[in-house]
């Protein structure tokens, strides 16, 4: 839909938001699209137009675009960073670990297996304060 400003040329009976008449000679803004080769048009106050684009832009805030593609880079120090780093690397060994002591299932698997997985919440733990659990984690 474009949008102009412009004068009512003729009495106006409806606002679009307010409903009220819009006399002639008095401005407007004026909304037009064509669809099916056919022009179709609302009309609204002055006010009215910015009332509405205000209540809109109230309830959708403003959100701050992400420079760079990727995934958002976390608000944490670089000591925190690198320890973050190893824990996730450990992780991802116990995980590795898990998956290979059910699949060889070796006599005692299942105590080691516990044994493990006691590890792998520890680690989780460690990592809630920086940057938290990733999803991919417990899923
Ligand atoms: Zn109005």
């Amino acid at each position: 839909m474009h949008v102009a400003a412009g004068w009512a040329g003729k009495l106006i009976h409806a606002c679009q938001y307010c409903d009220g008449p819009i006399l002639q000679g008095s401005k407007i803004y004026r909304g037009y699209w064509y669809y099916r080769r056919k022009r179709h048009t609302r009309y609204w106050h002055l006010a009215c137009y910015f009332d509405e684009s205000n209540a809109y832009l109230d309830m959708n805030p403003y959100v701050p675009k992400q420079t760079g593609n990727g995934r958002p880079v976390l608000d944490i120090t670089l000591e925190d960073r690198r320890v973050r780093k190893q824990l996730l690397n450990r992780g991802s060994y116990l995980r590795k670990l898990m998956q290979e002591t059910v699949k060889f299932s070796l006599p005692g698997w299942e105590v080691k297996l516990a044994s493990i997985n006691t590890t792998y919440n520890e680690v989780a733990d460690k990592l809630e304060p920086i940057g938290g659990v990733p999803r991919s984690w417990f899923s």
